[in-house]
């Protein structure tokens, strides 16, 4: 075959929260484990997370996981599968205190304990006012948890391999899953890196919409190898519109402002969240604000000439609080919005940040497909779906989620490296081909589609076509547009390659997996005909039946996407949790 093979015990796809925390339960249990990262470990996109990570510690004020676990569900709009929920809420306080000990430069309050602040949807006693549960550095959670886990990493001898990306999964006749296909980015070198268990923590895919919050390499990689590997994507029709991106400019502001007292505005001056979520107001779930916020653009109370955005407003908080609890945000208003929050109101609008779908796992981090583990293959972190979040993920929930579940899919890596023979088996090499083919292809290609081109048309049909809003038509015409796009990327062209930067090739390659998410938002979202988290569709009437145009008797299930032929199907919503009574269904309303 002429292409290197590199052997490890465990290889991780992606250094962010996620595939860090993984790591260094492998790297410290002594198993030789490899990290592949488009960009160095601490630039990952969870150094942009901002306000907090969530657990139940209780330092400022009384609260229990059972509260947490009852707000994660009730957040999902009840599409979460409860025995990951109670898991992941049981695990938070542990996992969260491990990361205090690995280093982490939490805020502290004046007792030394770790500082917490309120944020959407996080109540106390079962939904009654809002608590304390955002365990925050400042602005710069996520950048202060990735210097964290990088350092311990180095110390537990975790073999990086830094601007390596991963071109696609090697699964054999069984499917069992033998690594990766990658390529040194610089040179354009292609490796295999063959290992007993693969783990994909490549994070989101936010890039598959033209206005975001996510990094440029937030290309959906892990999900496009996953999909290409035959492996079906999980309720993809979901993604989060965080409500408060800068205007024009999509930079996120975090919630942790309203946490610290901010308020919604809109032309008037008004609190108009009092209206849409008169217990919870500024601090009701995303989903809820976001949609708030574009009723009242919509019905002419937006600000600004265009009346294009509403203003959220901290003028009248201590500068001293801004200074200490929020820094990094009024610097980000100064710079992009041209404004300084003390002095002045900042102008947002809901903007995609997250996705909620991804590869189908369990609660130990295996992936699953029709109720079986792919032998050897693991998922954890945004790119995966446990499904913690269902339909809506709530704040500082997504943080916890990489700790918790990249130290469980660790542990169950471990297990299963424990069961396999020393030597790796036999390479299967017709997926290294398949993967060769693909960087080929581009190099051939000649008279084809500009990369530019085919991703902006990719990136406006979704922004137009599957918003914060959706319409039957709209969704209807969406899926015929984005298979036209689809032909678009299949002839996309990268020049002269004796004369382009390699990062052209990159680019195109990273096109090739932005298009798998987008078929299977577009596919899934359009066969979805119910309102639900953050899926609603013009046309789902809130009736008795289907309060706010929710669907429980034909719709409380997961989608699966699978690539081969756009195929839907559908699998029932875990429901029961592991130790307590299930958290019945209700209307959801803040
Ligand atoms: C602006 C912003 C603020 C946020 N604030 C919060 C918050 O306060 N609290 C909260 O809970 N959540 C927050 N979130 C969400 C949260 O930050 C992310 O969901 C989370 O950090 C994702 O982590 P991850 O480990 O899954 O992926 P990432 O941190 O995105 O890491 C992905 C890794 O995969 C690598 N990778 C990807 N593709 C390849 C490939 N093909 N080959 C090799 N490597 C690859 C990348 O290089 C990177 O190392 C925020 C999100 C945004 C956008």
């Amino acid at each position: 075959m002429g292409i290197p093979v590199r052997h490890f015990d465990a290889v991780i796809v992606g250094a962010g929260g996620a595939g860090m925390r993984a790591a260094l339960q492998l790297s410290e249990a002594g198993l030789k484990t490899a990290v592949l990262s488009k960009v160095f470990p601490t630039r990952s996109h969870t150094v942009a997370a901002q306000g907090g990570v969530s657990a139940s510690l209780g330092n400022s004020e009384e609260d229990h996981w059972h509260w947490h676990m009852y707000d994660t569900v009730k957040g999902s709009d009840w599409l979460g599968d409860q025995d990951a929920i109670e898991f992941m809420c049981r695990e938070a306080p542990k996992v969260v205190v491990e990361l205090e000990h690995f280093g982490m430069p939490f805020d502290r309050n004046a007792d030394g304990t770790i500082y917490q602040r309120p944020f959407g949807g996080h109540m106390s006693n079962f939904g009654e006012k809002p608590v304390r549960r955002a365990c925050a550095a400042a602005d710069r959670t996520g950048h202060a948890m990735l210097h964290a886990l990088y350092q311990r990493n180095v110390r537990a001898n975790t073999h990086f391999f830094v601007e390596w990306m991963a071109l696609d999964l090697i699964r054999d006749a069984e499917g069992r899953v033998q690594g990766v296909v990658a390529m040194e980015m610089e040179t354009s070198e292609i490796v295999v890196f063959q290992a007993k268990a693969t783990l994909f923590a490549t994070g989101g895919a936010g890039r598959i919409f033209a206005s975001s919050t996510n990094a440029f390499i937030n290309t959906g990689d892990g999900i496009g190898m996953a999909a290409r590997a035959g492996i079906p994507l999980e309720d993809m029709e979901f993604w989060q519109f965080h409500p408060t991106g800068v205007a024009g400019a999509g930079v996120l502001i975090t919630e942790g402002v309203r946490g610290e007292g901010g308020i919604l505005r809109n032309s008037a001056g008004e609190r108009f969240m009092e209206r849409y979520a008169p217990n919870a107001k500024d601090l009701a779930s995303r989903d809820v604000v976001s949609r708030a916020m574009v009723t009242e653009i919509n019905e002419g109370r937006g600000c600004g000439p265009n009346k294009d955005h509403v203003l959220l407003d901290i003028t009248h908080l201590d500068p001293e609080v801004i200074m200490s609890k929020l820094p990094g945000i009024r610097e980000i208003s100064i710079k992009f919005a041209g404004v300084d929050p003390i002095k002045a109101p900042i102008p947002v609008v809901p903007t995609c940040h997250y996705q909620m779908g991804g590869i189908p796992t369990n609660y130990h981090g295996e992936v699953v497909v029709h109720g079986e583990p792919v032998q050897g293959f693991y998922a954890a972190g945004e790119c995966a779906c446990a499904s913690v979040h269902g339909a809506n993920r709530l704040g500082t929930n997504s943080l916890l989620d990489l700790l918790v579940f990249g130290k469980s899919s660790a542990n169950s890596m471990i297990e299963f490296i424990k069961r396999q023979p020393e030597d790796l088996p036999a390479l299967a090499l017709a997926d290294v081909e398949r993967s060769v083919a693909r960087v080929e292809r581009l190099d051939k290609q000649t008279g084809g589609v500009q990369v530019n081109d085919a991703r902006s048309a990719l990136q406006r049909t979704m922004q137009a076509h599957c918003g914060v809003f959706r319409f039957k038509d709209m969704l209807e015409e969406g899926v015929k547009k984005i298979l036209e796009v689809e032909q678009m990327v299949a002839r996309t062209e990268i020049g002269d390659k004796s004369k382009v930067f390699n990062t052209a090739r990159i680019e195109a390659l990273e096109l090739d997996n932005l298009i798998e998410v987008a078929k299977a938002t577009m596919i899934s979202a359009n066969a979805r005909t119910e309102s639900r988290g953050a899926h609603v569709r013009d046309d789902a009437k809130d009736t008795e039946e289907t309060p706010n145009g929710r669907d429980d008797k034909n719709w409380l299930k997961h989608t699966l996407w699978f690539r081969d032929g756009n195929r839907l199907e559908y699998k029932p919503v875990n429901l029961k949790p592991l130790t307590v009574d299930t958290i019945a269904l209700k209307t959801r309303s803040y």
